[in-house]
């Protein structure tokens, strides 16, 4: 295919087609488990939206969104997991069944955070769908319930991913290669 940012990437890990195929496998499996339920989606702003956009049209049941946008502290404490929220949620989630969409989970410090955050909050359930899973960098465990892929420790761009506010509308998630975020 003919894109401009295509040499900016080292390779490309999974194509527009494999996306689409394993994200209706994940929608598949979403709907069989929810079955007779009504699914809350909270989309984590904003490498999620692009993932999340695509998931909700492969889940055959009542499906509602919402939005949060998170941010770390900054390096120093980062490590620590504490979490600053950005944008809250617009609905109260008291008794829903929440279902938490990620792009890639890397350290896990994130979800960690949101996870404890929304349990108080008295929902029903809580589930994980990450498309990309890294777990090489992995500091907390967190539950993943559906996982697109698990890839190695490799900064990955594109389908929603960025490096500095760019590539997320590339519709395949690629490798970037290290000269461009080193400069
Ligand atoms: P963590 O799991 O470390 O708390 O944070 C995960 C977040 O870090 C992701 O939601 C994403 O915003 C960012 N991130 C982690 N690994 C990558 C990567 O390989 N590429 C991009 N573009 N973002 C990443
Ligand atoms: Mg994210
Ligand atoms: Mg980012």
């Amino acid at each position: 295919m003919s894109n401009k940012m295509l040499d900016d990437l080292d390779k490309i890990l999974f194509s527009k087609d494999e996306l689409a195929d394993r994200i209706k496998e994940l929608g598949a499996a979403i709907t069989a488990d929810y079955a007779g339920k009504e699914i809350l989606m909270i989309g984590v702003l904003r490498g999620a939206v692009i993932f999340m956009a695509d998931l909700a049209r492969s889940i055959d049941l009542p499906v509602a969104i919402d939005f949060m946008a998170v941010s770390s502290y900054g390096a120093a404490t980062s490590s620590s997991g504490v979490v600053r929220i950005l944008k809250d949620l617009d609905e109260n989630v008291e008794n829903k069944h929440l279902l938490i969409v990620e792009d890639i989970i890397d350290s896990g410090l994130t979800l960690n955070y949101l996870i404890e955050n929304l349990w108080s909050r008295k929902p029903a359930s809580i589930k994980i769908c990450t498309l990309l899973n890294k777990p090489d960098r992995r500091k907390v465990e967190v539950p993943i319930a559906y996982n697109g892929f698990t890839i190695p420790d490799h900064f990955v761009v594109g389908y929603g991913l960025d490096f500095a506010e760019k590539y997320r509308n590339l519709p395949f998630i690629g490798v970037l290669k290290p000269k461009v975020y080193e400069g």
